[in-house]
């Protein structure tokens, strides 16, 4: 194997999953119209174009930025994300204002830690960008995990949003194991085996218990689907859900949108996990109808 067919499959991967982390979040976005509620019920699509929303855009940056430094370089994801924020695409107040700030010439470091009082953002935005890390690192988690984490304190600096990026991180990567996927049961022990100790953590091993419950209602109930859009009521329900349905993008994100929440953050954390596996694409018709990546990134215009 060449060093560049070995760095080829790792983009290939990582872009298959951005294109799954931009349906989940553009469809799932769809779910906040309340003209489309019934027909989240009934499983029906609403009619295209789908247009994605904060969580592809900063994706965008993360896949950008791994394929010209093949690794997490601090500086250029933050840089990237500042320079390509577009306010109108549904980002949490506090990081509208610092991805200004640092457009305007603001240090990234300083502002990114006195979020919050100075704990850091505890939110879910580090988690909900970075399945297509996950992808790219397969034949490595461990590497996936501690990219993931570099990567999450360019914006949320809390113990909790960090251990939700790594989480996802690795999941995406235990998913598009090279030598098959891994049942739900093994890919919620991989990821609870490489992150540290705290809520999130907790929720995780929550949710490994709860893998034989049907009914997805009461698992969000239990786990949080983020209605409170922090990493710890999030994380966890939307990885239950992808553990449960890997190679099957439509159960998944079916799964995951109906119970509601922060559902184009849940939907695009799934969907960026599922289709990291050669076999999670999502259909061909839901693809046609997700807005297109921008030209911006690599790869992204066939
Ligand atoms: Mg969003």
């Amino acid at each position: 194997m060449t060093a560049d067919s070995s760095l080829d499959r790792r983009f290939d991967r990582a872009l298959a999953s951005l294109r799954g982390l931009s349906v989940g979040d553009a469809l799932g976005s769809q779910f906040f119209v309340p003209a489309h509620y019934p027909l989240l019920k009934r499983r029906e699509l609403p009619d295209g174009p789908w247009q994605w929303t904060d969580d592809t855009e900063m994706a965008c940056s993360v896949l950008a930025v791994l394929a010209r430094h093949e690794r997490i370089d601090q500086d250029a994801l933050a840089m990237s994300f500042a320079q390509h924020h577009d306010f109108d695409r549904g980002y949490g107040p506090a990081v509208n204002r610092m991805l200004r700030l640092i457009r305007e010439g603001g240090d990234w470091r300083e502002l990114a830690a006195a979020l919050f009082q100075g704990q850091g953002s505890w939110g879910n935005g580090a988690a909900m960008r970075i399945a297509p890390l996950g992808a790219w690192y397969a034949d490595d988690p461990e590497q996936a995990t501690h990219q993931a984490e570099i990567s999450a304190y360019t914006t949320h600096q809390h113990r909790e949003a960090v251990v939700g990026a790594m989480a996802v991180a690795a999941a995406a990567a235990l998913a598009a194991d090279p030598a098959g996927p891994p049942t739900p049961e093994k890919l919620l022990d991989g990821v609870i085996a490489l992150v540290p100790r705290s809520a999130v953590g907790a929720g995780l091993r929550r949710a490994r218990d709860m893998l034989d419950y049907g009914d997805a209602g009461t698992v969000a109930a239990v786990l949080g689907s983020g209605r409170r859009t922090s990493a710890h009521d999030t994380v966890p329900f939307a990885l239950w859900s992808a553990a449960r349905g890997l190679g099957d993008f439509e159960r998944v994100f079916w799964t995951t949108a109906q119970v509601g929440g922060d559902v184009d953050t849940t939907c695009a954390i799934a969907g960026g996990v599922v289709a990291a596996a050669a076999d999670g694409t999502p259909p061909a018709d839901w693809l046609r109808q997700t807005e297109a990546l921008p030209e911006w990134v690599p790869g992204a215009v066939a």
